[in-house]
């Protein structure tokens, strides 16, 4: 597993959690958010795949689920399994998702557990 850390972010006003962040949050319409470590495991909430993939996608399709965590936070990743369930339980991991020439760009991932 590569050494890295996903973070999303939570609302400074009600304590929402959100990952990917995003500018304003949906449950109050707050605008301040602090960092907070995307990790543990969940459940999937449901899954899908995805063949229109840019072309600096190393990836044939890109496997995508809603994982709902045990902090209550539903997160975006990529699924790593090849008998994907909904109610399957998976473990966060970060891998490279995808790369953009020497770039390496980094991203939630969820194994089977
Ligand atoms: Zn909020």
């Amino acid at each position: 597993m590569e050494d890295k850390k996903v973070y999303g972010v939570r609302c400074k006003a009600c304590g929402k959690e959100l990952y990917p962040a995003h500018a304003l949050c949906p449950e109050c319409g707050g605008r301040e958010f602090e960092p907070i470590e995307i990790r543990g495991e969940g459940v999937v909430l449901t899954y899908t795949d995805v063949y229109a993939l840019p072309l600096d996608y190393a990836l044939r399709y890109l496997r995508l689920a809603i994982v709902e965590l045990e902090s209550g936070l539903r997160a975006t990743g990529q699924l790593l399994d090849d008998d994907p369930k909904i109610g399957k339980r998976v473990r966060v991991t970060v891998g490279v998702v995808r790369e953009r020439g020497e770039e390496k760009i980094y991203g939630l991932q969820f194994v089977p557990v």
